[in-house]
């Protein structure tokens, strides 16, 4: 199955970089992008692949980008931190939200 997604996504990839093909495209959907690897973790949908594998427990997704954040659990590595409270988090969404609301309580005007 990953063989067959990944022949038929490398061809495509080889008529890009050949300038042949200027949008990539799902072959089963009219999802269109020009990266390779976008296409790529967009076809894990209809395949209901998850490559991506956390190496702490069984958790998987489809996306390297929500991986990250799964693994920091286990890590405890929070690498956002605030600069105006001790608040620190993994999560990059969390730390947005977070320093709006502290940004907002604190006075740097
Ligand atoms: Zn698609
Ligand atoms: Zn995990
Ligand atoms: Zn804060």
């Amino acid at each position: 199955m990953l063989e067959s997604v990944d022949q038929r996504l490398g061809q495509r990839e080889e008529d890009y970089a050949l300038g042949t093909v200027k949008m990539l495209q799902c072959p089963q959907c009219s999802y269109c992008t020009t990266n390779a690897s976008h296409l790529k973790t967009h076809y894990y949908k209809h395949t209901g692949e998850k490559p991506f594998a956390c190496p702490y427990c069984p958790f998987t997704c489809n996306q390297k980008s929500n991986l990250q954040p799964h693994v920091r659990r286990h890590t405890g590595e929070k690498p956002y931190a605030c600069p105006y409270c001790p608040y620190r988090t993994g999560h990059k969404s969390n730390f947005n939200s977070h320093s709006q609301k502290c940004n907002g309580l604190t006075v740097m005007k």
